[in-house]
């Protein structure tokens, strides 16, 4: 991804994606700009009210969208796809957000799980996923090229998909829970899952890698969209530490970032 520096945030573009000019996206960085109020990290936090709503103002302003017109949803880690036209007051549960309404922010927050952006400038339409293990193995990806299709008419050839930072197969160790949801669901599932070998044998006890940058191109792939058109960000949450939060490092105390995207 390309890091753009601005005054009060700076932000992650997606190469394949930043010479659209029907789109304005970014994926926020830690840390501030040198114009920012505070010193302290860019949080977009629900935690801190405040520092979220500065933030949010910031990157709305970098991205040139309107703060007031932005979709929040609250995010649950279940696969429901809520397609908007105006933003939604409470937020509505939801780890997926689609529209084909231009100037109309959508924003998903993330801390270790990737979030997943596709743009169909055809139609043109937008959405945006959070993909978690929970969402990845319930194939949020896939659901949402498919919405897309049923509501929007996009042709997912058409589709342009950038898989956001997230952290790695490397850093992302899971158990059974995680490794029998993936058989249920996710067809060639042993392509995303590496055994851990010096991991304790015992039954319960094994280990997983899960790679879930992967799981979710196949998905995309799986659902009409060429590999040509998908980027991946190759950022890793956990070890970029200067960048992003990670749930995994700091625990309950983790930051958010966000990924923050609208179609002109
Ligand atoms: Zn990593």
């Amino acid at each position: 991804m390309q890091e753009i520096k601005g005054d009060y945030i700076s932000y992650l573009v997606f190469e394949g994606m930043a010479e659209q000019s029907g789109l304005r996206h970014g994926v926020s960085l830690r840390r501030p700009g040198p114009k920012a109020a505070s010193k302290e990290s860019i949080d977009f936090s629900p935690n801190h009210p405040d520092q979220a709503r500065q933030c949010i103002d910031y990157f709305c302003r970098a991205l040139e969208l309107d703060a007031d017109n932005l979709v929040r949803v609250r995010q649950v880690h279940g696969t429901h796809i809520e397609t908007v036209t105006e933003p939604l007051s409470p937020p509505p549960e939801a780890d997926a957000v689609c529209t084909n309404v231009k100037d109309l922010g959508l924003m998903l927050l993330g801390a270790d799980c990737p979030l997943l952006i596709l743009f169909d400038p055809e139609i043109p339409a937008l959405g945006l996923a959070h993909a978690g293990w929970r969402g990845t193995t319930g194939r949020i990806a896939y659901k949402l090229v498919h919405h897309m299709r049923e509501s929007f008419g996009s042709n997912p050839h058409n589709m342009l998909a950038g898989i956001g930072p997230g952290v790695c197969k490397h850093c992302y160790e899971v158990g059974m829970e995680v490794v029998r949801e993936a058989q249920k669901h996710l067809r060639d599932f042993d392509l995303v899952l590496e055994p851990i070998e010096e991991a304790d044998p015992r039954p319960g006890k094994q280990r997983w890698h899960f790679d879930m940058v992967k799981a979710n191109e196949m998905q995309l792939v799986e659902a009409g969209l060429s590999l040509t058109n998908i980027t991946r960000s190759n950022c890793c949450t956990l070890e970029q530490e200067h960048w992003f939060h990670s749930h995994r490092r700091d625990d309950a105390r983790a930051g958010r970032w966000a990924l923050l995207a609208g179609m002109r």
